[in-house]
């Protein structure tokens, strides 16, 4: 199953991408753990990525897609992968659909009001991605992640002003996205506003079906 995830940031695609990893054994892929570990590995385009992020500069899409097209050749992703924060813009998804096809693309829907009370009490584990919620998703274990075993800490970017920023970014790059993908008949529409449970039953509906 190839999968992208679409939602604004603090929609909770990140705990719903786990879900799914968990369950179907494909690993999530977003630009931020690909870029790091390019760097790690020390690949050309790694190198070339960190030279640009030294700089202060943006990685172009051109580097981003070629970094995604290496990644999607491993093998891991051969019984198919969830792309998480990439394609982000409609550049990106053009390019996509030179590397591969994509099966569905699954969009948690939460309005901005939801987010922005949601997303000032996030705690996200900083090993394995999983998010908590310091007042209505708290870890079994005080600062402990439940998955990992990770010591968690707030987000330094969750801040209210950032917020309102990256959705804004959220709204008028990645958004159009809906219907590029509702135009091929592969985009599914989720309500995120729900308990992250019910939230995954219809998640898990969706890609059954
Ligand atoms: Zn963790």
């Amino acid at each position: 199953m190839k999968l992208i995830l679409l939602g604004a940031p603090g929609a909770g695609k990140g705990t719903q991408g786990i879900i799914i990893s968990d369950k179907y054994s494909i690993p999530i892929i977003s630009t931020g753990d690909m870029l790091r570990a390019a760097i790690r590995e020390g690949t050309e385009l790694g190198l070339h990525a960190k030279s640009l992020i030294d700089k202060g500069a943006l990685v172009p899409d051109a580097v981003i897609m070629a970094m995604l097209k290496e990644r999607l050749q491993k093998s891991d992703c051969s019984n198919g992968f969830i792309l998480d924060g990439v394609p982000r813009t409609i550049n990106q998804a053009e390019a996509l659909a030179e590397i591969t096809e994509i099966d569905k693309v699954l969009e948690i829907h939460v309005p901005d009001e939801f987010i922005i009370d949601r997303i000032t009490n996030r705690i996200v584990c900083p090993k394995c991605g999983a998010s908590y919620n310091a007042v209505s998703k708290r870890p079994r274990e005080e600062g402990i992640c439940d998955r990992c075993g990770s010591k968690l800490e707030a987000r330094a970017d969750d801040n209210k002003e950032t917020l309102l920023e990256r959705l804004s970014v959220y709204h008028k790059m990645t958004e159009p996205l809906k219907d590029f993908y509702a135009d091929q008949g592969k985009l599914v529409v989720i309500d995120g506003t729900e308990s992250v449970d019910d939230v995954t039953v219809k998640v898990l509906e969706t890609l059954r079906g």
